[in-house]
């Protein structure tokens, strides 16, 4: 029902399922009917979606976004009639971009599995209202975008400072930290999608979750070491 609701994976994932261009119609800006203003968001996020295609070599003319009013038939068609045959100029996926369209896909895929980062890393700009459209022109721009995936960030947990409670464990969205009952926790690299949930999650008197900018993350301790003996115990 509102164009808000359009996640940047949602966009993504048309373009790796082929789709050779995605078009997003959205009330008009300030004629929102909720209070949240949706359309305002889904404009950031095609946006950002926008230079982030750039950057990995495909053509940011495959996604649009057009503002209008149910009423608006005419409008409508004139708007779809204009975009299709601009996706046809273009041709199928990585044909205009001249790269091979697996490659492409590939890329995608990668870029699909940082999107609880992008997202997290650019909410205030996601969240932003602007007044005008022209006013969006410089809101992402190249460097912002080659920044964002040069030091992607990860979360590593110090050994030295976990105290096994296992918020994050019971938090994480994808099951990436393992530890249990007296266990320094650990995060796997792999499955960890970067959402810093266990960041927030982990009580501010361990302050045990750390992140590492673009850098290399330690390995995890040795699972023969990863048993807290609490002092009581140790008596
Ligand atoms: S950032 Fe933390 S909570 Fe999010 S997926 Fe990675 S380990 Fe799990
Ligand atoms: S929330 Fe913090 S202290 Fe608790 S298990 Fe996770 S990393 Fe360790």
């Amino acid at each position: 029902m509102c164009a808000g609701r359009i996640d940047l994976s949602f966009v993504l994932r048309a373009f790796s399922n082929g789709m050779d261009g995605v078009f997003i119609g959205a009330c008009r800006l300030n004629e929102c009917n909720y209070i949240t203003h949706g359309n305002y968001h889904a404009l950031n996020m095609v946006l950002l979606c926008r230079k982030i295609m750039e950057h990995i070599g495909l053509s940011p003319e495959r996604l649009k976004i057009e503002f209008m009013s149910a009423g608006e038939g005419i409008l409508f068609a004139e708007a779809m009639n204009e975009f299709s045959n601009r996706i046809k100029q273009l041709g199928p996926l990585g044909q205009k971009e001249g790269t091979d369209v697996n490659e492409l896909r590939s890329k995608l895929q990668d870029v699909t599995k940082l999107v609880p980062y992008i997202k997290r890393v650019k909410r205030e700009k996601l969240a932003l209202h602007l007044g005008q459209e022209e006013e969006y022109d410089e809101l992402f721009n190249r460097d912002e975008i080659s920044r964002l995936f040069r030091d992607v960030i990860s979360y590593y947990i110090d050994p030295d400072k976990c105290q096994a409670c296992m918020i994050c464990h019971k938090k994480c969205p994808v099951e990436a930290i393992g530890g249990g009952k007296n266990q320094i926790h650990v995060i796997n690299q792999e499955k960890c999608i970067k959402c810093g949930t266990c960041l927030d999650a982990c009580p501010p008197r361990f302050g045990a979750v750390k992140t590492i900018s673009g850098g290399v993350v330690p390995p995890p301790i040795p699972e023969e070491e990863r048993t807290i003996v609490r002092k009581s115990k140790k008596q």
